[in-house]
């Protein structure tokens, strides 16, 4: 007897951007597996279905605890916030089964893809992603912060749209203003600047101003940080970036 593991995202928060193939996957799940809060957006189903909530940290125990559970013959669901798969638990579930039971890699592992921050953050304001856009994460809990600057610095360079993903939290408050700082010594003083917070959810704010005015402080654990390109402007209330060079 086998079960299966899918790993899905909620979506940025709103129910209506949960896509119908996840609802069906999480109809169909003995399981649930993911972090508390994530786990409280989707809405009971089946009074038998199991919820394991943990923490926000143990993202690889988490992952190991599903694919055992799936090798115990259970229809797991996995769940992510945003979209499963951009900096979230589609990959440590792999990362189990790399380094795991080689038995896991026989089980049957679907990704359900979903609606990430970045693309709900961009929706709130116009569409500043319209040209070459690239995201990173903050965070160096998982890599060493001189890569992140190594990459802020070439996609900079590259003139990019950088959509900045975990870009503050309570143990790493200095971050952002640092990587403000960078991007002011390759970027002009007047690109665009987006501080979105709860995109795509009723509580949604935006916060738009530029590079030079910038305030770090102005970031938490729910935002999203647009920095534009050299072509990235604003029209009315919104802000776009055009496709090509010129619009
Ligand atoms: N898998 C998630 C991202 C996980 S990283 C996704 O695809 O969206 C967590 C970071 O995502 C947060 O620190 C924040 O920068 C961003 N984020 C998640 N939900 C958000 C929302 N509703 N509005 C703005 N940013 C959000």
């Amino acid at each position: 007897m086998s079960g299966s593991l899918v790993v899905v995202g909620t979506g940025p928060g709103k129910a209506e951007l949960m896509t119908p193939a996840t609802l069906a996957a999480l109809a169909k799940a003995t399981d649930l597996v993911g972090y508390g809060p994530y786990l409280d957006r989707i809405p009971a189903t089946r009074p038998e279905q199991r919820r394991h909530a943990s923490d926000n940290r143990v993202e690889l125990e988490r992952a190991r605890h599903a694919l055992s559970l799936a090798a115990a013959g259970r229809e797991v669901v996995v769940v992510s916030g945003g979209d499963p798969g951009v900096f979230a638990m589609a990959a440590a579930v792999f990362e189990a089964v790399e380094t795991g039971d080689p038995a896991w890699r026989a089980l049957d592992i679907r990704v359900e893809p979903g609606v990430t921050a970045m693309l709900a953050a961009a929706a709130e304001v116009g569409a500043p992603l319209g040209g070459d856009f690239c995201a990173i994460s903050l965070s160096d809990n998982l890599k060493a912060w001189a890569t992140i600057e190594r990459r802020l610095r070439a996609a900079a360079e590259a003139d990019f749209v950088i959509a900045l993903y975990n870009p503050a939290s309570k143990a790493r408050p200095h971050q952002l203003a640092q990587a403000f700082e960078l991007l002011r010594t390759i970027k002009a003083g007047y690109t665009p600047v987006l501080f979105v917070r709860a995109a795509g959810t009723a509580e949604a704010t935006v916060i738009a101003t530029t590079l030079a005015a910038a305030d770090a402080a102005q970031a938490d654990m729910r935002t999203l940080v647009i920095v534009g390109a050299s072509t990235t402007r604003r029209i009315g209330r919104w802000v776009y970036t055009p496709r090509g060079a010129t619009p």
